[in-house]
C-alpha cells in the first residue's frame, strides 16, 4: 500500500506508474525546470530530481511506498546525488565521460509527431550559442596588451575589511568585478570591440536534426562539440531528446502500432470491408468474411504495418486492431419483427419458473448511488487496452 504520494505528485504520475512512465515524467520536468532554462525554479528542479532518484530505484521506491519520506531518510541507502548529477547521468549525451576541461552539455527537447518518426524527417533547430570571437581569436583584445588589473593588483579578488564590533573585524573576499576574477584586463582602447573583451560572442547556429525511421520517444541525438565554446575548453555536446506527441489514431507499443476500430453489430456478425489510413498516407483495406464473428474487444493484426524498425526500416512491426462493437440503440427494431431476428440467432435457454424463485425488477443503474456503495470497484473503463497486446505471428 502506498501511504505517501508526494514524490509521485511532484512528477505528476500515479503511484501505480511504470518505470517508463516515471522516466518520461522526469525527462519532461527536468528539461522544463533546468536552471539553464528556468533560473527561478531551482527548488523545483531539486525536488523533481530527489523524487526521481528515489522512484527510479525499485528498492528505494518500495521503501518509500511503505514508509514515505521518513523511511528514505532513515534508510540512508545510497542516494544524495546532486540534482545536476542526476540530470547529467540521465541525459549525458554520447556516452563520453565528462572530462574536467570540457564545457557542459546542453540538452533540448524536440517535439515530434508519430508521422515524423514513421517516415523519417529532418528538422532544423536554431540555437543560440557562444562561439570564440573571430576578431580576436578568443584573446579578448590586442595581443600583448594584457595588463595586470589595477583594481585587484592581479589577484582576481578584492578584499574588503569591515568592522563588525568593538575590536572585531571581518574580511570579505569577493571576485574582482573589473577583471571578472582574471587578474588581467585590457585597457579600453585595446579591448576587442567585437566581443567587448569577453572572448566569445553569441551566435545563432542552425542544427539539422535527422530523425531516422523507427526512433523512439526519449531517444537522444547527440551533436558532439556543438555546445558553448570557451577559450581553452573543449566544448560540450548538444543533446536533442525526442518527445513524441500523442497520435489521434495510433498508439505505439515498441515496434507495434495499436489502434481501436469501431464496427457495427451487422459488421461484427456479417463481415465488413474497412479502410485504414497509414502514417505514410497509404490506404489499407481490411476485411472480415461473412460468418467470421468479431466480438467486442477482439484483437486482430496486420503483419508488417507497424512501426519501421530502427536501423532496419524495411522491416516493420505489427498493426494491432482492437475492435469495438457498436450495438444498436434501444427500440431499433419494431417489436413485430423481433421474432424474425430471433429465429436467425442462436437459440436462447429458457428458465423454468418454480414457486421457490423470486422474480425481481431489473432497472438502469443509478451511477451516483452505485459509486457511493462500491467506490472504485465500479469501473466503466473495462475495455482499455491492457499493457502489451500480443498478436500471433503467422
Ligand atoms: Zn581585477
Ligand atoms: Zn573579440
Amino acid at each position: 500500500m502506498v501511504r505517501e504520494t508526494g514524490y509521485y505528485d511532484l512528477l505528476g504520475v500515479s503511484p501505480k506508474a511504470s518505470a517508463d512512465e516515471i522516466k518520461k515524467a522526469y525527462r519532461k520536468l527536468a528539461l522544463k525546470y533546468h536552471p539553464d532554462k528556468n533560473p527561478n525554479e531551482g527548488d523545483k528542479f531539486k525536488l523533481i530530481s530527489q523524487a526521481y532518484e528515489v522512484l527510479s530505484d525499485p528498492k528505494r521506491r518500495d521503501l518509500y511506498d511503505q514508509g514515505g519520506e521518513q523511511a528514505i531518510k532513515e534508510g540512508g541507502t545510497g542516494g544524495g546525488s546532486s540534482p545536476m548529477d542526476i540530470f547529467n547521468m540521465f541525459f549525458g549525451g554520447g556516452g563520453r565521460m565528462q572530462r574536467e576541461r570540457r564545457g557542459k552539455n546542453v540538452v533540448h527537447q524536440l517535439e515530434v509527431t508519430l508521422e515524423e518518426i514513421y517516415n523519417g524527417s529532418t528538422r532544423k533547430l536554431g540555437l543560440q550559442k557562444n562561439v570564440i570571437c573571430e576578431k580576436c581569436d578568443g584573446y579578448g583584445g590586442k595581443k600583448g596588451t594584457l595588463d595586470k588589473c589595477s583594481t585587484c593588483k592581479g589577484r582576481g579578488v578584492q578584499i574588503k575589511v569591515q568592522q563588525i564590533g568593538p575590536g572585531m573585524i571581518q574580511q570579505i573576499q569577493s571576485m574582482c568585478s573589473d577583471c571578472q576574477g582574471q587578474g588581467e584586463r585590457f585597457n579600453s582602447k585595446d579591448r576587442c570591440k567585437n566581443c567587448n573583451g569577453h572572448k566569445v560572442e553569441r551566435k545563432r547556429k542552425i542544427l539539422e536534426v535527422h530523425i531516422d525511421k523507427g526512433m523512439r520517444d526519449g531517444q537522444k541525438i547527440t551533436f558532439s562539440g556543438e555546445g558553448d565554446q570557451e577559450p581553452g575548453l573543449e566544448p560540450g555536446d548538444v543533446v536533442i531528446v525526442l518527445d513524441q506527441k500523442e497520435h489521434a489514431v495510433f498508439q505505439r507499443q515498441g515496434d507495434n502500432l495499436v489502434m481501436k476500430m469501431d464496427i457495427k453489430l451487422v459488421e461484427a456478425l456479417c463481415g465488413f470491408k474497412k479502410t485504414i489510413q497509414t502514417l505514410d498516407n497509404r490506404t489499407l483495406v481490411i476485411s472480415s468474411l461473412p460468418g467470421e464473428v468479431i466480438k467486442h474487444n477482439d484483437v486482430r493484426c496486420v503483419q508488417n504495418e507497424g512501426m519501421p524498425i530502427y536501423k532496419d526500416p524495411y522491416e516493420k512491426g505489427q498493426l494491432i486492431i482492437q475492435f469495438q462493437v457498436e450495438f444498436p440503440e434501444k427500440d431499433w427494431l419494431p417489436e413485430h419483427l423481433m421474432y424474425q431476428l430471433e429465429r436467425l440467432l442462436p437459440p436462447r435457454e429458457d428458465v423454468m419458473l418454480t414457486d421457490e424463485m423470486e422474480e425481481v425488477d431489473l432497472v438502469e443503474v443509478d451511477e451516483r448511488s452505485q459509486q457511493k456503495k462500491y467506490g472504485e470497484v465500479y469501473d466503466e473503463d473495462e475495455d482499455s487496452p491492457s499493457g502489451g497486446v500480443q498478436c500471433q505471428t503467422q
